[in-house]
């Protein structure tokens, strides 16, 4: 018999303590269309109703072995909040914000005082209830978010935020700010709710989109802010090749950094990081786990793991058409490795 539960193993590994098998969950999101259909719970009703969002993260754990419970699966719920406009998808794809509240000017912008009262964040907080209630204690519930950089970016249009970080650092820095903070209140919420993990992605803080000097300069203070202000274990998660940037990301007092298969080796990752984070993933989403053989998936998992990966899980989202065969074969590699 293990000492160790789902909950406190996956947070002993994220704090870089002992345990005596690496976790497999996933950490980004990890709606698929194939459980969706078993448990009647579709994308787009599933990231308003709380009671479907969480029948559907729910699945995802009970029926593919995953050793957490994650929600939503989208990173609109903030920023919608915050005042975007959100194209809510269809059954394969996640929604994507279409408006930006201040794209020429931050004059009127605030954190609206009803924050946690707009949009779907009162279904998130509600789904997490209710997933603890089903799971009891000793499973971890992942609370997964846009990041604040992302945040910042929707709420000025990517192409302003761009322009601001050259020519308006007045202005870059304090939509930075505000939604670092806005980030902050709606994590501690989800925490409040019952997650035991704030899990960002934070896409426009990858190197495809930001200088590593930018990184440095202005983004990794207001991670820094974040992580200490948030009141659980925390993971980061950068898209792309982010071996630019990781030797920040380590700096920014995030538990775990979540990466793709672009990183290239998982062994160097460790080294620059050192006792700093812990290392998630990196079983790539689009070219390993969804179109699988299983042998693959489980032959990469193994490796991952024989690399010295600290959380096994997949490198970004889980793409809505991977078949949960495929999750399975994730679990199936840690499992064989350890047998
Ligand atoms: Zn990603």
């Amino acid at each position: 018999m293990s000492e160790f539960t789902l909950k406190t193993r996956l947070l002993a590994a994220l704090k870089g303590e002992e345990v005596d098998k690496v976790p497999v969950c996933s950490v980004t999101q990890t709606g698929i269309v194939e459980l969706m259909d078993v448990v009647g719970a579709p994308w787009p009703e599933s990231h308003t109703d709380a009671e479907l969002m969480a029948k559907l993260a729910l699945a995802n754990h009970e029926l593919s072995g995953l050793e957490a419970v994650r929600v939503p699966y989208c990173l609109t719920v903030l920023v919608e909040a915050m005042g975007c406009e959100i194209n809510m998808g269809t059954k394969n794809r996640q929604p994507s914000v279409t408006g930006h509240p201040y794209p020429k000017s931050l004059d009127d912008a605030a954190i609206p005082e009803d924050l946690l009262q707009r949009g779907r964040i009162p279904a998130v907080l509600e789904a997490i209830k209710i997933i603890r209630e089903k799971v009891g204690p000793d499973v971890p519930i992942i609370g997964g978010m846009e990041g604040p950089i992302t945040v910042a970016s929707d709420l000025a249009s990517v192409k302003s935020f761009m322009k601001w970080s050259i020519k308006k650092p007045e202005l870059f820095e304090q939509v930075l700010d505000l939604a670092t903070e806005a980030s902050v209140i709606y994590a501690n919420a989800m925490v409040e709710a019952g997650a035991d993990v704030i899990s960002v992605a934070d896409p426009v803080a990858s190197p495809d989109l930001m200088s590593p000097d930018s990184f440095k300069q202005y983004l990794q203070s207001r991670l820094q802010k974040f992580s200490s202000e948030v009141n659980s274990v925390t993971i980061l998660h950068i898209c792309g090749n982010v071996n630019p940037v990781i030797d920040y990301m380590a700096d920014c007092g995030f538990e775990g950094l979540s990466v793709e298969e672009k990183i290239g080796d998982v062994k160097k990752a460790k080294e620059v990081i050192g006792d700093r984070a812990r290392l998630v993933g990196n079983i790539s989403s689009p070219f390993t786990l969804l179109p699988g053989p299983v042998d693959k998936i489980i032959t990469e998992g193994k490796q991952a793991i024989a690399d010295g990966i600290d959380v096994l899980a997949p490198g970004c989202g889980i793409a809505p058409m991977t078949p949960l065969e495929n999750v399975k074969a994730l679990v199936a590699a840690r499992n064989e490795y350890y047998a």
